[in-house]
């Protein structure tokens, strides 16, 4: 019988109110228990005297109350008790607030542990409720439980010691032990026991280390069987390569990371075992809707069809109307779909995908998605999709005959990194600008020269140029919405009054922002002032200088895709980030936007200064969700990948019955997110 299947409510002291609040916090079974890991713990084997403590520190120290216990009231109204304990370096003064029974729980004379904050003022030493323990019957280590209200942490405490008494004795190990040694982990009972009440801080880590080994693990052993699931002989073979034909139809060459990466789609493409199914990573402007586009043309000339996905319907035409430039001296038939069409239109098209007279159609993500029908779908290209999770890359090639799957990302993610996150394809990476490509200039400003700046982005509409403001106006909430539009009205009185301002904010229906992406991009607009929906939405040759306002709330990472909305056409190009704060921490991620234009170098200092969480910002990338590590440990990712490499080639799939418990983890941690992604 699994612990997963023993209800929380099993254990003694928890009724169903207690473990209504286990339940709040994640927990519902005894198994569930022992994973929910302590959030801190106070160290009570390191003993600080009196005289030694530094002030703010927490600490553990060892006294007897010698003074009696004195109550009253203070100027609030707060019941409050004050005592004072000693040991043989010094006096500490012992403050409770609302505890009426303090005086009955310790006893003057007798000594105990005390653990707590302590304030140390020209040798006045106080702590203000400190925890304490008898001296005799004291853990080392105390474990701190994330808490809701109603719940203590010494109700945790006891739930958690009677969870780990159920154990079985010999329990099931996910990982063998013969995995173990040879990656010097500990077994899980030593693990569940000292993560919760570690003998010593060395225990603790052995602890932590194999839990967060293990989660990782895990994780790259269940993104690895979604790939090779997904992974279906290659249904769309081809017979030649048509890349150089390719290179002939475009006005300049190729550059060398171009073409590499198009002769690594073309291998797949060639491989009757696997199907195409590969990200290609490219910073802002390196040039991979060409590279895709090479690809769409072999599949072509080999007897294909061949959908090519943008986020927005602006960027569909955009790319349209690119191609039908590329290929106006061939024969290849292109077509627009996009929700905004004619139904007749609409209708047209879709006929003609099916009856296969089109080769390569344009659209909207919803493009598939509905029952748009193919004769011969050969290949589906996405466009930016960070928006795209696990479980919609699985579905996508669902669809028909097993078509090859290209995706194409801006932002550079650090290898360790994409590894998991893009666990289901395989990575190539454009490393290469084009060479006449010009460097943004990017400048740190405070909100005093604000108006310079302006003045700035006026000489540049003067000069013919467009411009974008961006401000992080959060798109929910009233207040924002009004600040965005207030924001926008602001400068078009005071500084842009005889320019064409736009304004847009995630509020608009999407009809009303594609309405003034198109008026943009036809140069009708001059100003775009805007929160991040530009990010991918928008491609304007035109447009030279991006100012952003509060730049310091957001991520580099982010601030680097924003900055690609520039330096799109040959003209020198420039942003200008806007920010008030002092904080160091915010002014050397500034700066590095500032030093750098290589988007790789920021995204490592980007998951360096703010973790992964931040890294995606609030998107969903849909992976599991951990409870003991992190994506931002790099050395423990790294192990488990090694460790991940060796089972698989140990045991294809897990098939062994050494393995059979990893799988059983593995099924479970996907479990949490949701069926759908492993169909
Ligand atoms: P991104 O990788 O950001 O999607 P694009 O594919 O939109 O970049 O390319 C940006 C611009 O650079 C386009 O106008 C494209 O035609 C041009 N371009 C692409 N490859 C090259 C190249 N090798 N040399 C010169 N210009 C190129
Ligand atoms: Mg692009």
């Amino acid at each position: 019988m699994s612990l997963y299947n023993i209800k929380i409510e099993k254990l003694s002291g928890i009724g169903t109110k207690r473990a209504e609040l286990f339940n709040k916090l994640g927990v519902f079974s005894v198994g569930g228990l022992l994973n929910f890991y302590p959030r801190d713990y106070e160290d009570w084997s390191e003993i600080t005297s009196i005289s030694e403590v530094e002030n703010g520190a927490s600490v553990c120290i060892k006294a007897t109350v010698y003074d009696a216990f004195h109550s009253g009231y203070t100027k609030t109204g707060k019941f409050i008790t004050k005592t004072a304990v000693c040991d043989d370096s010094g006096v500490c003064e012992l403050v409770f607030y609302n505890n009426r029974y303090i005086d009955k729980m310790l006893k003057q004379g007798v000594t105990y542990r005390f653990f707590g904050k302590v304030s140390n003022v020209f040798g006045k030493v106080s702590m203000t409720s400190p925890t304490f323990s008898s001296d005799k019957a004291v853990a080392e280590m105390r474990p701190i439980y994330n808490l809701t209200a109603g719940l203590n942490n010494n109700t945790v405490i006891r739930a958690v010691k009677e969870a780990i008494n159920l154990l079985p004795e010999k329990i099931n190990d996910p990982l063998p032990q013969s995995l173990r040694e040879r990656f010097g982990l500990c077994g899980l009972e030593y693990a569940i026991k000292n993560i919760h009440f570690p003998e010593s801080i060395k225990a603790l880590e052995t602890a932590k280390k194999r839990l967060v080994v293990e989660e990782l693990l895990v994780l790259n052993l269940g993104l690895r069987n979604l790939k090779n699931r997904k992974r279906s002989k290659n249904k769309n073979l081809i017979s030649r390569d048509y890349s150089a034909e390719f290179e002939s139809f475009l006005p300049f060459k190729l550059t060398n990371a171009q073409r590499r990466v198009i002769s690594e789609c073309v291998n797949d493409l060639k491989n009757p075992e696997i199907s195409l199914n590969r990200l290609i990573q490219g910073d802002v402007g390196s040039g991979k809707t060409v590279v895709a586009g090479s690809v769409c043309y072999t599949l072509i000339k080999n007897g294909k069809q061949t959908a090519f996905m943008a986020p927005t319907e602006i960027l569909a035409e955009q790319h349209y109307n690119y191609f039908k430039e590329i290929f106006k001296n061939t024969d290849i038939k292109i077509a627009l779909l996009t929700g905004s069409m004619k139904a007749s239109e609409k209708n047209d098209v879709r006929k003609k995908l099916a009856l296969g007279e089109t080769d390569l159609i344009i659209g909207t993500h919803a493009l598939l998605t509905n029952d748009t029908e193919f004769k011969n779908l050969a290949l589906v290209v996405t466009d930016e999709q960070h928006r795209f999770g696990v479980a919609q890359r699985a579905k996508l090639i669902s669809k028909g005959n097993s078509p090859h799957l290209l995706v194409m990302s801006a932002t550079p993610i650090p290898r360790t990194l994409g590894l998991i996150i893009f666990g289901d394809l395989d990575i190539s990476t454009i490393n290469e600008l084009p060479p006449e490509r010009k460097e943004i200039n990017t400048l740190l400003i405070g909100s005093d020269k604000r108006v310079r700046a302006l003045e700035f982005i006026k000489k540049e509409i003067a000069k013919g140029r467009q411009a974008y403001i961006v401000c992080p106006l959060v798109e929910e909430g009233e207040t924002d919405l009004a600040s965005a539009e207030e924001y926008s009205a602001e400068l078009m009185l005071n500084h842009f009054s005889d320019i064409p301002v736009g304004t847009l904010h995630g509020k608009l229906k999407s009809a009303d922002k594609e309405a003034v992406m198109r008026d943009f991009c036809d140069n009708k607009l001059k100003l775009l002032v805007s929160t991040t929906v530009i990010e991918v939405g928008i491609d304007v040759a035109n447009a030279t200088v991006m100012m952003i306002e509060n730049a310091e709330c957001f991520g580099l990472s982010q601030l680097h895709q924003l900055r690609g909305r520039v330096g799109r056409g040959g003209e020198k190009s420039w942003c200008i980030l806007v920010s008030d704060s002092n904080t160091e921490n915010t002014k050397e991620r500034l700066r590095t936007m500032c030093t750098t234009n290589d988007g790789f170098k920021i995204a490592d200092a980007d998951l360096k200064l703010r973790g992964p969480g931040d890294f995606f910002g609030s998107r969903q990338h849909g992976l599991p969700k951990l409870s003991i590590s992190s994506l931002a440990d790099t050395r423990n990712l790294e192990l488990s990948q090694k460790i991940a490499d060796y089972v698989i080639l140990d045991s294809q799939n897990l098939l062994d019955d050494r393995y059979r418990g990893l799988k059983s983890e593995v099924k479970r941690l996907f479990n949490t997110i949701g069926e759908e992604s492993l169909n």
